[in-house]
This record gives C-alpha cells, structure tokens and sequence, in this order.
C-alpha cells in the first residue's frame, strides 16, 4: 500500500467541489507561487517550525531527541540541522506548543480512516473528497491509490491540481476522479515562468487532453493585481477555454494577503508585499467578461 506526505485536512469544506467536503492537502509542489496561500505546502518534507516566542527553555526537547540535534545555550535552543532526521519527536514533547510539525506520513487506510469519519456528511449534502496540495500528483501513486479507495466506498472525489505533471500521471487518475479543480494562472509562458517559477506549456497541453477526454473540470483562477487581472490576459484566458468546447464554470479566486503571517513566521520573504485585493467592482468587471463568452462563473472561495 502506497502512503504520502500530508500537511492538512480540512473539514466541512464548500468551497473545493459540491456539497460537503473533507480537504486533504498533499506536501509538495513544483510551482513557487508568489501570491502562495500555503508556503509550507511547498517542500515535499516533513517540516519542523520552531516558534521561539513561544519557548520557555525547559529542555524537553533537548532531552529526548534522539539524534542530539538540540542544545540550550545563552538561553537560546539550538539546532543542528546537519543531525535532524525530522522525526518530529521534539513537537510531540514540547508542553509549550513551540515546534510545530509541517506534513506527517500517512497510509491510504489511514487517509481512509479520517475520510469515513465524514460520510454522513457526504451522503446529506451530495459532497465529498477533495485531494488538494500543494500538487497532489507530486504523488501520483499514492493519489491513484487514494482515490482508488474513496471510489470503492462510494465517495464523490475531486482533485485540485496545477496541472504541472506529466500526462500520464493525470491519465492514471481520471477514471477515479469525478471533477477537477484545475487552475489557471497567465497565458503567457514567460510570465508564467517569471510568478510560479515554471513556464505554461504543459499546463495548457494537459488541459486540453482532459477537456477532450470528457472528464469534468471547473477551472480556478486566482485574480493577482498586477499580475494576471489586465485585460489582454483575461481575453486570451477565456478565449482558450472556450476553444475547448467542453468548460462550463469558472471559479475566480481574488488574491488576499492573509498568509502574509506565515511567510514571517517561516522567515521567507513575502513576493508581493504591496500588493492590495481587487476591489469588488473590478471582480465583478472580470466576472461579467467571462460570463460573455458562456461561462458559469463564481467568485470568492
Ligand atoms: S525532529 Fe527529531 S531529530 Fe530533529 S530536532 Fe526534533 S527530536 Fe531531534
Ligand atoms: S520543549 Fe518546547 S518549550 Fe521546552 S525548550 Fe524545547 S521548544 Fe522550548
């Protein structure tokens, strides 16, 4: 059985597919958003945060690490990353909440275990299983597996994904997913390439190949001022999906800076320090020119 590195799980979600749904957040992605709501999702590693404010230099945690990777010296705690084998048991010892555990390995039946905790809720409001990231076919073996599994039991699954992967690891998973989530970010590969970190070829070839494939798909566009909101990107964004003929909504999701605290508290700098959220009028602006060329479209989430 595969198992997978997961960060989160989000319960009572409406906002990634219908109904009611549990959100499971797969570790590891290959794109640097800099607008990322979720930076600590970006290394496929079990991480350790450590919140210094939050220490009260007891020595738990130096006591019990079994790699001696941790020492308490001039009233600070120190760490030898070079010894660290991140096996997490400082955050399990800490009485202080000052380490905190980013991803933990997980087996399909215990992904499973946290998923059957929710089925009524699936079964009263048509919802389901979302497999989010992160890009969860980071982890394309475990993904099938996982979907494998919530399809036995009867279980609506969507996944969300950038669609930066290759095309047989999508293909693998298509006829164990009832919807994608798929976001689309700039139409221009350079500018694609200049704020995720990856250029948009495959991106869009994959995109394609599932449109044609049949599959369901709402198609997910953040809304980053300065970045993809100006007029020739969102014509050349909407003019490519309707030449797949097969797209019928489209979710905008406006940028907010809420994770600005994250970024701080991890000590990477934060991309777009300057920049605000749209405004509602320039939201409803983009809404109304999708919505001319035949989409469904929403916005917020
Ligand atoms: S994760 Fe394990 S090895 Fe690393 S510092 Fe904590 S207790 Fe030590
Ligand atoms: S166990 Fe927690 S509170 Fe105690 S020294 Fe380690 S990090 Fe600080």
């Amino acid at each position: 059985m595969a198992s997978g590195i997961l960060f989160d799980f989000k319960k009572f979600s409406i906002h990634d597919g219908p109904g009611i749904r549990t959100t499971a957040f797969l570790k590891g992605c290959p794109l640097h958003c800099a607008w990322c709501h979720n930076p600590e999702s970006i290394s496929p590693k079990i991480e350790l945060h450590y919140w210094p404010e939050r220490c009260i230099l007891c020595g738990e945690c130096v006591e019990h690490c079994p790699e001696d990777a941790l020492s308490l010296s001039d009233h600070t705690l120190q760490k030898d990353p070079a010894r660290c084998t991140r096996c997490g048991t400082c955050a399990a010892r800490c009485p202080a909440e000052a380490w905190q555990q980013i991803g933990r390995e997980m087996s399909v039946d215990e992904v499973m275990a946290e998923i059957r905790k929710d089925l009524p809720f699936y079964d009263e409001s048509g919802g389901g299983v979302t497999f989010s990231g992160g890009e969860p076919l980071l982890q394309p073996e475990f993904l099938k597996e996982a979907l494998q599994a919530c399809k036995a039991i009867g279980v609506h699954t969507a996944v969300d994904t950038t669609g930066y992967t290759a095309w047989r690891n999508l293909e693998q998973i298509t006829p164990y997913t009832d919807l994608f989530l798929y976001d689309l970010k700039l139409m221009d590969s350079a500018r694609h390439r200049q704020f995720t970190g990856v250029p948009n070829e495959t991106i869009l070839a994959n995109l394609r190949s599932l449109a044609a494939s049949g599959c369901e798909i709402i198609i997910r566009i953040p809304v980053i001022p300065g970045v993809n909101d100006d007029p020739a990107n969102l014509e050349s964004t909407a003019q490519f999906l309707h030449e797949l003929n097969s797209i019928r909504r489209v979710d905008l999701l406006p940028y907010h800076h809420i994770a600005i605290s994250k970024y701080s508290r991890m000590g990477v700098p934060y991309s777009l320090p300057d920049t605000s959220p749209p405004s509602a009028d320039h939201i409803q602006d983009i809404q109304t020119r999708m919505e001319s060329y035949g989409f469904k479209v929403t916005s917020g989430g």
